[in-house]
């Protein structure tokens, strides 16, 4: 049921810039808990949803940014709870979670799901497998240095282990480069993990433990390793839900260039004579465009927000006759880590994962292009952009055959680096906009998370500090986040 805005004149004014995953959580997330607000949502695309889109073309189900969200947090699950979209939620396919690939040494690799897989894969020689498989013994971290991905798996796993496995990771995760991006800025849990039990090992090994112990004494069945999720629809379907939710309060083809504060409160100006009066803004928007919104009211603030740098993605969905390959395709796709500097990041075998990506006897892929160090790839034409993957594709995966659909995405910026000192910019940003910018919010996936699962997270806590902030007028609501 949508929960009607109010027309009280005291009701507080809310707007939210932005309609992507992050900017219709903290939506949803505030007429729940303020009803009363007056709450508009302002996105400059004609559609919400951001990266977050699925496309139906010629039978073919494709998505144009993520591909499903994972269980390891809970609030993106909850969110569709909520949404009443429980029941048409699908888990990705049990091949797709057992067999994951990388392209090494001129071949698909399976990646090995447990240490006995480990010793028997050639993915490292004998002394890099020893290095791993002595992680365990290693002394914990005794520098507060931030350290990257890379130093900190060879510091754990040795350089071997590090090549080829922390590549995998961030290629597939960020499109990153290893080297640059922060460890506790991307991947806090690793940090928390080495704090707590001196080892990533023993630390995976002991939350498993007390998670079966807390399982078993609730009387449920223990859950296994994180699975991934969609709809059978594809993830529209929740960008679909929220817009449905929100109603009039979303404005759709309203791009915000200008914020400025008068005695009134926040003034937000869109493009010719568009204007929004509001005691709270919340800014959901890439960096670079909240950094365009607040350069006139605050250029030091600006410039730190700028500063954060993405990376670009291309998205080729392909499609094949099942026939034309001559791979088993049970399992999620493979990855070819940045390093190797291929055409391609890698390949994810949709039809392989969710049901109903593709017509039947048809197959869907989608390429990953670009990345932080290919990223020229975005400007490439289409034709340049099908013939490189193809050739990839040939040399990867033996596929020799005409595709019988193709669909290109671009993201010219697609995915925020959290690059070693990430961390320490946010304080600043933080201490800046506390100090200086009562009622302003700095939200969306370029701060404390890139996964659909941090949007959601990070969504819902917003929404609950500024609840909180407004509802105590002694404790006006500061932060940026
Ligand atoms: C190719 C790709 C694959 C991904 N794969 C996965 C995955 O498999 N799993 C996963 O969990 N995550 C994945 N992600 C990450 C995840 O999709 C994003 O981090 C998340 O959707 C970001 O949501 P957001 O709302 O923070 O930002 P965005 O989606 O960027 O939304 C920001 C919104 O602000 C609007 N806007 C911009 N400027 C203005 C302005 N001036 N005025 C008004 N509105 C404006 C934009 O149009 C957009 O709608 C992927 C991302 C990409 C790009």
């Amino acid at each position: 049921m949508k929960v009607r805005e109010s027309k009280d004149p005291q009701a507080p004014r809310i707007v939210i810039v932005g309609g992507g995953l992050s900017g219709l959580t903290v939506a949803y997330r505030l007429r729940e808990r303020l009803p009363q607000a007056r709450l508009t949502v302002l996105e400059s695309q004609p559609r919400v949803g951001g990266n977050i889109g699925t496309q139906y073309v010629d039978g073919f189900r494709l998505e144009t940014g993520p591909n499903g969200f994972l269980d390891n947090k809970p609030s993106t699950v909850q969110l569709c709870h909520d949404l009443g979209l429980s029941d048409r939620l699908i888990a990705a396919s049990e091949g797709s979670r057992k067999n994951r690939f990388v392209f090494v040494d001129q071949r698909l690799q399976r990646l090995p799901g447990s240490p006995i897989e480990l010793l028997r894969s050639p993915l490292l020689s004998w002394s890099g497998k020893l290095a791993f498989l002595l992680e365990p013994l290693r002394h914990g971290r005794r520098s507060n240095r931030e350290e990257s991905v890379a130093e900190f798996a060879t510091r754990r796993a040795g350089r071997e282990a590090a090549n080829v496995f922390a590549d995998a990771l961030v290629t597939g995760i960020q499109g990153g480069d290893p080297q640059l991006l922060s460890l506790p800025a991307n991947f806090p849990r690793l940090v928390e993990l080495e704090r707590r039990y001196g080892s990533i090992v023993r630390g995976v090994l002991a939350s498993a433990k007390a998670k079966r112990r807390l399982a078993q004494a609730r009387g449920e069945t223990p859950a296994g390793p994180p699975k991934m999720w969609s709809f059978r629809e594809g993830l529209g379907v929740l960008i679909d839900a929220l817009r449905e939710q929100l109603g009039a309060a979303i404005v759709c083809g309203a791009k915000v260039r200008q914020l400025d504060r008068d005695a009134s409160g926040w003034q937000v100006l869109g493009e010719g004579r568009d204007r929004w009066s509001a005691d709270v803004v919340v800014l959901t928007q890439p960096a670079y465009e909240q950094a365009e919104a607040l350069d006139s009211l605050d250029s030091e603030l600006a410039d730190e927000l700028r500063s954060i740098p993405y990376n670009a993605i291309v998205v080729v969905g392909i499609g094949y006759r099942q026939t034309d390959v001559p791979l088993n395709l049970d399992g999620f796709g493979f990855i070819a880590p940045q390093r190797t500097r291929r055409d391609i990041l890698g390949v994810q075998w949709c039809s392989s994962i969710f049901p109903d990506r593709a017509p039947s006897g048809l197959v869907l892929w989608r390429v990953l292009c670009g990345g932080w160090h290919r990223g020229e790839m975005v400007h490439w034409d289409a034709e340049r952009l099908l013939v490189a993957v193809r050739q990839e594709l040939q040399q990867m995966m033996g596929v020799t055959a005409e595709p019988v659909f193709h669909r290109i995405i671009r993201w010219p910026r697609a995915i925020p680096q959290y690059f070693v000192g990430h961390l320490a910019r946010l304080q600043r940003i933080e201490a800046r906009v506390s100090a200086e910018h009562p009622g302003l919010f700095l939200a969306g996936n370029a701060y404390r998370g890139i996964a659909m699962n941090d949007c959601t997270e990070q969504g819902q806590l917003l929404a609950e500090r500024i609840v909180h902030g407004l509802q105590s007028p002694d404790k006006p609501a500061t932060r940026a986040w």
